[in-house]
């Protein structure tokens, strides 16, 4: 919990997420597309194959149809031939002379004896001796059924030296040893009619028997080897039996070693398959030339997307860094402000000490005569303006120099203090005391009149009369003379203290430890 709150304090983090996130979604984006687009030109590509493949199949069936027919009414002929030899069977002449019109010249009959003695189509009158008992053709010819239709591996005339594709028929009847009708087509006229179909650019059609013989290619491209020959290109065998239409993908080509996509159909009749096939490069090469500029555009976009993290990092960082100096000048700051506060107070304290040092009497603590004075001033003037009583008393210990003769200097200090302590109790707490000489002290008494004045005076003088001070060298007893002065209206601060005094000096003149008032001024 307390992990994700810190994150979502500093979004920071987010700005490589997000990056990685618009990253991972090009890339897929890209790939998908790419993906789809492989798949709708494989789709489209075996329609274009679906389609060629079928006008391939309907030629070659055409062809394989019109030979069967002529085939079939040959053997028929040499049936109802009687005595005749098929050699001068005006009807075998007339059924060959229709296939070679029919077919452009592209079909040749021919008919062979049973030792591979071979009768042209139509009878030469001088007829060359060829003899056909080494092919391929022959030998399976006599092994066949009766009635029965096959390709033969295309062979190369002894006469013409042409290649030609035969389509053999093993005869049912019999007449001057002949066994078999064979129909050879031309291959080169046979390239031209399969090139009717015109094949999509890369196509390559394929004419295989099904035990996997290649018969015929077109175009060519220069690989005839193969032709005669077997190959894995066209299905065979037990998956013909279940399957004849059908489009795979074949990984390696025994023609070319290219991975192509292959259509296929089987032509039962004549056992032959026709298969189209066209490289998988040719068929995906827009596909890929497209791929290659989205995945330079998301490789681009990925670059750029690093580039940027990096700049936003950097100011990151830049803001990081500023942030910490900010906090340690902040920091500086606060140390040198709570110093500076720390030295205030310690000033404050020094001034209240040395203020409190120049207001007071260092032997008794009570405030000194400059600062008693500062407090009639003020006093009386605020008495005098709110009509407020106010009386001052001067006070000073009786022979105090014999003190000082009979126990010494020291013990004469103590007793000042001693005695000061006294004075202070018998005042209230308003009232002001301050020692202004020697053994002189001064008392001033807000909202005291005359009476209580008196009282005051009185019981001060008393409580120290009947104070014995312990010194250090015997007991001392004192006693003190007491001068007042009540303000009136018309009395000066300095007015006011020599009335005092003048009473004071009253006092000691008729006999000391006495209080005189003096009178108005
Ligand atoms: P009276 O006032 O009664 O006339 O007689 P007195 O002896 O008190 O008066 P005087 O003015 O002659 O003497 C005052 C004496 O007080 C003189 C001095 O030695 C003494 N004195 C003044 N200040 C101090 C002080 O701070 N300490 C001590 N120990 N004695 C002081
Ligand atoms: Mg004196
Ligand atoms: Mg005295």
């Amino acid at each position: 919990m307390l992990f994700w709150r810190e994150k979502l304090r500093d979004p920071g983090w987010l700005v490589p997420v997000l990056a990685l996130t618009l990253a991972c979604a090009a890339l897929f984006a890209g790939e998908t597309w790419i993906a789809q687009s492989r798949s709708q030109a494989m789709v489209s590509a075996a329609a274009d194959q679906s389609r060629l493949l079928s006008s391939v199949e309907s030629k070659v069936d055409g062809v394989g149809r019109s030979i069967e027919l002529a085939l079939g009414s040959i053997d028929q002929s040499i049936g109802r031939s009687g005595s005749e030899s098929p050699l001068q069977d005006a009807m075998i002449a007339g059924i060959s002379s229709r296939l070679r019109l029919v077919s452009d010249g592209m079909i040749a009959l021919r008919l062979i004896d049973v030792d591979g003695g071979v009768y042209f189509y139509p009878y030469p009158e001088h007829p060359p001796r060829v003899n056909v008992r080494d092919r391929e053709y022959f030998r399976l010819g006599l092994a066949s059924a009766p009635g029965t239709l096959f390709f033969g591996v295309p062979i190369r005339s002894r006469l013409t030296g042409r290649w030609g594709l035969p389509l053999i028929r093993r005869l049912e009847n019999r007449h001057e040893g002949i066994a078999l009708a064979c129909a050879v087509l031309d291959m080169e006229s046979l390239s031209r009619f399969v090139g009717q179909v015109e094949p999509g650019h890369g196509d390559v059609v394929t004419l295989t028997r099904v035990d996997g013989t290649v018969l015929g290619r077109w175009p060519d491209s220069g690989s005839g080897a193969a032709i005669g020959h077997r190959s894995d290109l066209a299905p065979s065998g037990e998956r013909l039996n279940s399957v004849r239409h059908g489009v795979f993908i074949q990984m390696i080509s025994p023609m070319d070693g290219r991975r192509k996509l292959v259509s296929y159909a089987t032509l039962e009749r004549y056992s032959v398959v026709v298969t189209v096939s066209t490289p998988l490069a040719e068929i995906l090469a827009a596909t890929e030339r497209t791929a290659l500029l989205i995945r330079g555009g998301v490789a681009a976009f990925i670059v750029f997307e690093l580039l940027a993290l990096a700049a936003v990092w950097r100011l990151l960082q830049r803001l990081h860094r500023r942030e910490s100096r900010l906090a340690d000048v902040v920091r500086e700051k606060t140390a040198s402000m709570a110093l500076l506060s720390q030295r205030t107070i310690d000033l404050e304290a020094t001034r209240e000490s040395l203020e409190r040092l120049s207001i007071t009497d260092p032997l008794t603590g009570l405030y000194n005569r400059r600062h008693f004075i500062d407090m009639v001033e003020r006093t009386l003037a605020v008495a005098q303006r709110e009509g407020q009583p106010l009386t001052l008393l001067y006070l000073d210990i009786d022979y105090f120099k014999h003190v000082n003769d009979n126990y010494g200097h020291v013990a004469g200090d103590v007793t000042l203090q001693v005695l000061a302590g006294v004075m202070r109790g018998g005042l209230r707490p308003g009232d002001d005391l301050a020692r202004i000489g020697g053994e002189e002290f001064a008392i001033l008494l807000p909202d005291a009149g005359i009476h209580q004045a008196q009282a005051v005076a009185e019981r001060v003088r008393s409580e120290v009369e009947a104070k014995v001070v312990a010194t250090g060298e015997g007991d001392v007893s004192v006693t003190i003379s007491i001068g007042g002065a009540v303000a009136s209206a018309c009395d000066t601060p300095t007015s006011l203290l020599k009335r005092a005094d003048s009473a004071l000096y009253q006092a000691k003149q008729q006999g000391r430890n006495r209080v005189v008032f003096s009178a108005d001024c």
